[in-house]
């Protein structure tokens, strides 16, 4: 779980891009190396094609050549061989000398039909004889005229020799011998061995062989491998191919660069020139190249690893403003807002709830001692709540003065409880606020996560709106919100539409005014009504005053709705004139809101005047509760009422705070005791009430009394006699309905 948001998936976002450009760069310095390998190979290659281009025809002309001498020599043997056939009856050894000296060869010898020499240029071998398995025997035997052998060691001299043969009619024969020491001078200069041996003197090049057809060594630059046959398959498939090639292998377990170029003389292929590179020198290339490779990919990414690094700590900076909060250092409510939508949807595997902390004096402490003061008590908040609660339990701070911890895995609804406890006890000791130590007081909504498709800001209503359902006149500090709550909002929500249907005058049906009359005991007549507001909502059904009026003043829509009720409640004043009740009196109640409207004794003349009605036949009912704080302003307004000839009756009186002192000096004409005093009387004992002493007060200060709530006989005598001036409750009549109103008045009379 993402408990911490800087070291989560972000150092992921860098090291995946990191990742991917190192294998991307890899991929390419890889190839990159091995272009320029093949490069240097390439080189090679064309290296190995010029130098073989350049031998390959001094190879042929060489080839060329020694055709031409072998064959030149084999002619000139033969010349000189048949020259001596003609010497005939002349010859001598002398003559013979003189012969060989004019053809420039080494030797002549004439051999009988039996092959002993009988004459020669070299008088010791005369009489030499020819022995089986001897070449001079062999061309005896074979029925050959002429031979030119192949180059041979004489048998005596141990020198050697290119011998040739002529035979004469009678069979003797004529033998010519050159000197191979000759020939060899004479051709040496052409041999590919050479050839060879100049190539070798290039600087790279450690290594070279002709080989020829069969994959034999003819010539090389290490003799002792001349006339080996190659048999590494890879070589043999190479020299097959007839192609120019350079391959890298390894022999030997020792890397090798070789190279091919096929000779062909005639198109003729006549072997392949194979070279063995320096490995060293190619490979320190290699290195290089890799090296520097690897190098360049390395500073690219440190350069990129760099620059990563720094778009990372600079994320993480703008994490840290985005996701905590900068006073607190706690996650913010954009964090809480990710963290629990996650945490939620593992709510199958564990259960979740959270706890929402709301400090209820803290707008207050802002206002008294400045914001860097009430910052300073908000940070030792954080601390302090972070020090008690479990370290796997994440704590946000979720807006000015509220904070949400998130309670995972709990076992029921005793161990959140436990910890809201643990909680509030952190708020038990004052925090330290500097010039003063300061108590802050707080109230928690709990909330179960139930469904784990809840949304979080559905999760964050529903908590805040069990916050605004705590009591805090019963001191209650810890509250769990349960599904009523939610129905009591919706409830709320169709009550403040239907008002504001019913003020604008869509709705006609949903509300309406009842009248309950007032009983005069000294005259025993109705002497007038109250008129209450009744509200019928279809989906809802019957909804009770306090209900809806508290609503209307939370909603701020009461002024409208209070206009709507005199409006009407006026329409019944004007009926009752109009029916000759010209001397009863009609109260409507009103809220503490619309009596400290500026606009509000304006609106009431308006009123009265489009209603045609006289101020006399209205009178006010104010509660007691709203003088506590505006009495002034509040008792200013009432004189100006007065003013006008409306009537004002101070009602539920006994209940609130107001004392006969300051009644003496409100500007009202009648008390209204409350139902609680005139419920007592079936209860309490006589001495013991109150009400008897509230009447009389009441009366000593020249106001009129009503008695509320008067259900039954006996509280009637009670309150007859003890002088109360008029009755209301359900014992004379329950608030009826305008006709059952005016019908009432009627069968009283
Ligand atoms: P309230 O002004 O003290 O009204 C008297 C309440 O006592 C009325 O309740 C009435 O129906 C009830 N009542 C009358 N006789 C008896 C009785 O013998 N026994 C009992 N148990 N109750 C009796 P209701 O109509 O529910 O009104 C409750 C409160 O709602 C009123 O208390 C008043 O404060 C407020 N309210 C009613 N109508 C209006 C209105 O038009 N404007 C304003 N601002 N407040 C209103
Ligand atoms: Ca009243
Ligand atoms: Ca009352």
């Amino acid at each position: 779980m993402i408990k911490n948001k800087s070291n989560y998936k972000d150092v992921k976002f860098f090291l995946i891009p990191f990742v991917v450009l190192f294998m991307l760069f890899g991929i390419l310095t890889y190839f990159n190396v091995q272009t320029r390998i093949n490069e240097i190979l390439k080189i090679t290659e064309e290296s190995t094609v010029t130098i073989a281009d350049s031998y390959a025809d001094a190879l042929l002309n060489s080839k060329e050549a020694s055709a031409i001498v072998t064959h030149l020599l084999d002619e000139k043997i033969l010349v000189a061989s048949k020259a001596v056939l003609l010497l005939d009856d002349t010859i001598s050894n002398l003559s013979l000398i003189d012969l060989a000296e004019r053809f420039q060869v080494d030797q002549i010898n004439l051999y009988n039909a039996q092959g002993e020499i009988i004459y020669s240029s070299e008088k010791q071998y005369i009489g030499w004889q020819a022995y089986e398995g001897h070449p001079v025997n062999d061309f005896i035997k074979s029925n050959k005229d002429t031979l030119v052998e192949d180059i041979r060691q004489d048998t005596e001299n141990k020198k050697f020799y290119k011998y040739g043969y002529v035979k004469r009619r009678d069979n003797t024969f004529v033998q010519i011998g050159v000197l191979a020491e000759n020939i060899h001078s004479f051709t040496s200069k052409l041999e590919i061995q050479q050839i060879i041996e100049k190539i070798i003197t290039k600087d790279d090049i450690k290594q070279v062989f002709f080989i020829d057809q069969n994959f034999k060594i003819i010539a090389s630059t290490t003799p002792e491998q001349d006339g080996i046959l190659i048999e590494n398959p890879s070589i043999r498939d190479s020299i097959e191919n007839m192609q120019t090639d350079v391959e890298r292998r390894t022999i030997n377990g020792e890397e090798q660069l070789n190279s091919y170029a096929p000779v062909f003389y005639n198109n003729e292929w006549l072997g392949t020139l194979f070279f063995v590179w320096d490995a060293d020198l190619y490979e320190s290339d290699i290195q290089n190249i890799i090296f520097y490779g690897v190098f360049e990919l390395l500073l690219l990414m440190l350069v990129i690893g760099a620059i990563l690094n720094f778009a990372y700590k600079k994320n993480q900076s703008n994490i840290k403003i985005a996701y905590y909060d900068t006073l607190t250092e706690l996650p913010n409510a954009a964090y809480l807002d990710e963290y629990l939508s996650e945490v939620v949807k593992k709510c199958k595997k564990q259960k979740v709830a959270i706890l929402l902390i709301n400090c209820t004096n803290f707008k207050t402490l802002n206002i008294t001692y400045g914001f860097k003061y009430g910052d300073m008590i908000l940070k030792q908040i954080a601390n302090s709540v972070k020090n008690e609660i479990p370290s796997d339990n994440m704590f946000f701070r979720f807006n000015a003065d509220r904070f949400v911890l998130v309670v995972e895995d709990y076992k029921d609804q005793e161990a959140l409880l436990s910890l809201a406890q643990k909680l509030i006890d952190v708020f038990r000791n004052p925090f330290d606020g500097g010039i003063r130590h300061e108590y802050v007081n707080v109230e928690i909504a709990v909330f179960e996560v139930q469904s784990c498709n809840i949304k979080v800001d559905k999760i964050l209503q529903d908590a805040t709106l069990a916050l605004n359902n705590i009591n805090s006149s019963f001191h209650e500090q810890i509250i769990f919100f349960d599904q009523n709550m939610e129905v009591d909002v919706r409830k709320k929500d169709i009550i403040e539409t239907t008002i504001r249907a019913i003020i604008s005058g869509e709705d006609k049906k949903s509300f309406h005014l009842e009248y309950q009359p007032k009983l005069d005991m000294k005259a025993n007549r109705i002497m007038g009504f109250e008129a209450l507001a009744r509200m019928n909502i279809d989906s809802l059904g019957f909804i009770s005053p306090p209900e809806f009026i508290e609503l209307a003043e939370k909603r701020s829509i009461i002024y409208e709705l209070g206009n709507h009720i005199m409006k009407e409640a006026f329409g019944f004043i004007s009926a009752l004139k109009n029916n000759g009740y010209e001397d009863l009196t009609v109260a409507v109640n009103l809220s503490a809101i619309q009596l400290l409207r500026d606009e509000f004794i304006d609106d009431v003349n308006e009123l009265i005047k489009e209603a045609g009605i006289q101020p006399s036949m209205l009178e006010f009912e104010i509660t007691e509760s709203i003088l506590l704080d505006n009495f002034e302003i509040i008792n200013n307004k009432l004189n100006d009422i007065k003013k006008l000839g409306i009537a004002i009756a101070l009602d539920d009186f006994g209940t609130g705070y107001s004392s006969f002192a300051r009644l003496r000096e409100l500007k009202v004409d009648t008390v209204k005791i409350d139902q609680y005093f005139i419920s007592k009387i079936s209860e309490l004992d006589n001495r013991d009430l109150l009400t008897a002493d509230i009447i009389s007060m009441s009366h000593k200060l020249g106001l009129h009394v009503v008695a509320e709530g008067v259900e039954k006989r006996e509280h009637k005598e009670y309150l007859d006699e003890y002088q109360c001036d008029i009755l209301q409750g359900y014992l004379i009549s329950k608030p009826l309905k305008y006709d059952k109103a005016l019908e009432f008045l009627s069968v009283f009379k």
